[in-house]
């Protein structure tokens, strides 16, 4: 804005450098004065367009520090949802960065566009969520990836998966800045495991490459469970174990070195599993980290990493459990509790015994065809796999409780051996139809 050169008035909050703010605008959106800013545009309503010397509007100075009052008041009046600050951010971005839920979510409904990419790195507000670690606004911009026009063009597989300026998908990002929850969300909604950069800056990396660079062992973890592959090397021939290394994150590279044993991976590729309930995707993904940190506590032995505790730790807390009757005991290792039941068949065992069923220990993409499990029992098909009758949340809560004491599924113990291995890739997401989020907004000049 060429106008008011004088400098009365000029503010540095935080975020953002104002310049002059004479009138007050955006000291009193970033400090959500609904009343002073009300004032200030009832004198002159074209202030509302006035912007900072980054060009921040004063919907970005709002979105940016969760003012929802002001944001709402905003989008109210008309004021355009993407507008552009110098680094072509959206207001939309800066709310995720800075993990505002509720504008993030409020923007989303006034039709901020999603598939907006910035100036700077050439990402997205996908991107913004995933690299600053605020799981529930990748939650938020998935679901309107699902339900908007965005899966309906561009597919939803391929928006979870979306590229910035060098290459990195979401994931990427997740994985390099340490934060697993943005990992696990990622890869629950079909992000590639093993995408490659491919670019310049860091050339053909994976998500397991930036990971054991980050050096964030419960990143490792999930993307491990998911299927990384150890092996894949960068551009610059590297494995992930070498990064590792190079890093000096020596947990991580005990874990990524391809002579330590296999972790167990999810299962994606079976349809049961793909369908499965929130509960019982819960007993099942429990069990998989629990097993997995059991076999970590192999790997680790001997070595001077200690693993750390998880909060649901199987030390000690076995003694005070009453006594559980033999015929909840799962027929298969008569040592846990029966929580999943298939159907239709409708037998039934514990989650570990389920997982043993249906993880592969040793992913080999080389190989395409799968036979899916069938039920240990009656050999039927599995049509799906739900939680064990359940009639209380307490009930639920002390299977919870009963089950916890871990398990070693590693390889031979279980009475599955010898399954097929599958395919690494995750589900990939439906494309949805019907709400159209933001119409006329499309940013068409990046892959
Ligand atoms: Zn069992
Ligand atoms: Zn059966």
């Amino acid at each position: 804005m060429g106008q008011g050169l004088s400098c009365t008035g000029s503010h540095e909050y935080g975020l953002f450098f104002f310049g002059d703010d004479e009138h007050g605008l955006f000291t009193a959106a970033q400090f959500g004065d609904v009343k002073r800013l009300k004032a200030v545009l009832e004198r002159d309503p074209r202030l509302v367009n006035q912007t900072t010397y980054d060009r921040h509007s004063v919907l970005h100075v709002a979105a940016a520090n969760g003012q929802i009052e002001i944001v709402s008041m905003l989008l109210d009046r008309s004021v355009k949802p993407d507008v552009l600050n110098r680094r072509r951010q959206t207001p939309l971005m800066l709310a995720a960065m800075h993990g505002k839920i509720s504008c993030v979510q409020k923007l989303i409904e006034a039709g901020a566009n999603i598939l907006m990419f910035d100036s700077t790195h050439g990402r997205t507000c996908l991107h913004y969520a995933a690299y600053y670690g605020h799981s529930d606004c990748l939650q938020a911009i998935l679901s309107a990836a699902r339900s908007s026009h965005v899966a309906a063009s561009w597919g939803y597989a391929r928006y979870v998966n979306i590229r910035d300026g060098k290459g990195a998908t979401p994931l990427h990002l997740a994985a390099r800045q340490r934060r697993p929850e943005c990992v696990h969300v990622l890869l629950d909604n079909g992000a590639l495991v093993c995408a490659s950069t491919g670019g310049y800056g860091f050339p053909g990396s994976t998500p397991l490459h930036l990971a054991a660079r980050g050096g964030s062992l419960d990143c490792i973890r999930e993307l491990l469970a998911w299927g990384a592959d150890r092996l894949q090397r960068d551009a610059s021939g590297r494995i992930p174990y070498t990064v590792a290394l190079k890093h000096k994150n020596g947990a991580c590279s005990a874990l990524l070195n391809p002579s330590s044993a296999e972790p167990l991976v999810w299962p994606s590729p079976l349809k049961f599993i793909s369908e499965l309930n929130a509960e019982a995707k819960a007993l099942l993904e429990q069990a998989l980290m629990e097993a997995n940190r059991e076999r970590e506590k192999t790997i680790l032995k001997g070595t001077a990493y200690s693993v750390p505790s998880p909060s649901h730790s199987d030390t000690g807390t076995d003694d005070n459990i009453s006594e559980v009757s033999e015929s909840e005991l799962c027929c298969i290792c008569f040592d846990q509790v029966c929580t999943i039941e298939v159907q239709d068949c409708g037998h039934q065992m514990c989650a570990q015994c389920t997982l043993a069923l249906c993880c592969h220990n040793k992913p080999n993409p080389t190989k395409t065809s799968f036979n899916a499990p069938v039920c240990p029992f009656c050999r039927s098909n599995i049509a799906q796999l739900v939680v064990a009758n359940v009639k209380t949340d307490n009930e639920m809560d002390s299977k919870l409780r009963r089950s916890k004491k871990s398990r070693n599924l590693s390889e031979g113990s279980s009475s599955f051996k010898g399954l097929p291995a599958m395919g690494t890739f995750g589900k990939l997401g439906g494309r949805g139809s019907g709400r159209v989020a933001g119409e006329n907004e499309w940013v068409d000049d990046k892959p």
